[in-house]
């Protein structure tokens, strides 16, 4: 049996003081000067430690305070209060919502593994993932036994068509897979992959390489950005390319896996260059192709298949819905795929991706309950790295956590264009009335 796989971490400081939900005001004014203040009974003594965070001009304790309102319940006078930063209710959207994101950078602070479960407070459903109902606490009781608690439970994925059955010889004695293809064993279901928009550098895209690296798992870029990894990196990249055959020629070297970006007329180009082009072309290559979760995505997934491909990316948006249905969340989506190849009799020739709105550890079990094999993971590695989701990138306005790096300084082209780009040109001489 192989060793139980462990994600090493290591704590490194953050660089802000992360956005919190609810900021403490205490009025110094009609203090009553008890002489014991409930301030120095809060239990995490957090005006003990009270400071000022100059760049953000954030109280330290804002960070630090457990919400247990002790200190605003005792207070006689009724002096300190609780507040809600609107910062904090301002950041994400309704998928990616303030408190997912203050949960990601938790555990991206700690390095541990999320565990709850013990009084959850929250609704007991919603939309999406949400509407799944799961109870694996006799597999794993994480608040019982500990995260690494009894059962030894293996998270390795196959990628590629499985052999159907095995071929003997006449002695029975030796066994040899019929029709053999390439496969890829990763020790855990998940893919990175590139998020679909913001401030990344370059280093970040090498970094992000060098986790795939060391988790044996593989990083999904567009060729383009593959081509700036430094060299050796190529087994652990998943680049995307056209459909053409000449676009093999560009991998990185050492690279085990490519995926397909189809256009609309991805069933001529499939059947002009095909899987078998691929194949021969390239034949220790495994092939991906991509589906966005729009109409027909089961049948373009059921006739890729046939078609030979042997791994199916189902994506859904960055916000886990279909491209064309809001209302579709990318749970339905795999669903309706898997049960399509399922009922054709070949959901066993196949590796079904996922990707899309992937948000928290739960997705991972969740969209292989519904169906998938394994999912690709994008945002929560940039919310990791302290971002807001806010989308001023997309917009090419300057990104929040990189200000930092600039002190508090301040650029007057780049406020200028913040500030005054949407007003439109206005004409030279030209009055207001
Ligand atoms: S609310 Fe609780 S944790 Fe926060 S400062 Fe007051 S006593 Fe401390
Ligand atoms: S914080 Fe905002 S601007 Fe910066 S990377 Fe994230 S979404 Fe983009």
């Amino acid at each position: 049996m192989p060793s139980k796989y462990v994600i090493h971490t290591e704590t490194v400081p953050r660089r802000f003081q992360p956005l919190i939900q609810s900021g403490i005001i205490a009025w110094e004014e009609g203090c009553l000067k008890c002489p014991v203040c409930v301030k120095t009974k809060c239990v995490y003594g957090v005006y003990d430690h009270r400071g000022l965070d100059a760049r953000q001009m954030v109280e330290s304790i804002d960070n630090a305070c457990m919400n247990c309102l002790r200190c605003v319940q005792g207070c006689p006078n009724e002096l300190i209060h609780k507040s809600i930063n609107p910062e904090f209710m301002a950041m994400g959207d309704e998928h990616w919502t303030p408190n997912i994101i203050a949960s990601l950078w938790k555990q991206a602070d700690s390095g541990k593994i999320p565990v709850s479960g013990a009084g959850y407070p929250g609704p007991f459903s919603g939309p999406g993932f949400d509407a799944i109902w799961t109870d694996m606490s006799e597999i794993v009781r994480p608040t019982r036994d500990g995260i690494h608690g009894r059962e030894y439970i293996s998270t390795a994925i196959d990628l590629g068509k499985t052999p159907s059955y095995l071929v003997f010889d006449p002695e029975g004695e030796k066994a040899w897979a019929k029709d053999f293809s390439p496969l890829l064993n990763i020790p855990l279901p998940i893919i990175l992959r590139i998020p679909e928009f913001g401030a990344i550098s370059e280093k970040t895209i090498s970094g992000w390489a060098e986790a795939a690296k060391r988790l044996g798992t593989l990083f999904s870029l567009s060729t383009e950005m593959s081509a700036k990894i430094p060299e050796g990196y190529g087994p652990w990249l998943l680049p995307s390319i056209s459909a053409d055959v000449e676009a093999l020629e560009e991998l990185p070297s050492g690279c085990r896996m490519v995926e397909l970006c189809l256009d609309d007329d991805w069933h001529e180009t499939m059947k002009r260059r095909g899987e078998k082009s691929f194949a021969q072309a390239c034949p220790t290559v495994l092939i991906s192709a991509k589906v966005s979760m729009a109409g027909a995505m089961e049948e373009k997934a059921l006739q890729l298949v046939e078609a030979g491909i042997p791994i199916i990316h189902l994506e859904g948006n960055f916000r886990g819905r279909g491209f064309d249905d809001p209302e579709k969340f990318l749970k339905d989506g795999i669903r309706s795929v898997h049960l399509k190849l399922v009922e054709a009799g070949i959901r066993d020739n196949v590796t079904l991706l996922a990707s899309g709105g992937i948000s928290m550890a739960e997705h991972v079990a969740k969209a292989i309950i519904c169906g998938a094999d394994g999912v690709f993971m994008d945002f929560p590695m940039l919310i990791a790295m302290e971002c807001r989701m806010c989308r001023r990138c997309e917009k090419g306005l300057s990104c929040p956590r990189l200000r930092g790096e600039v002190g508090r300084a301040m650029f007057f082209e780049q406020l200028d264009k913040e500030t005054f780009e949407g007003m439109g040109t206005v004409e030279e001489e030209c009055e207001l009335e």
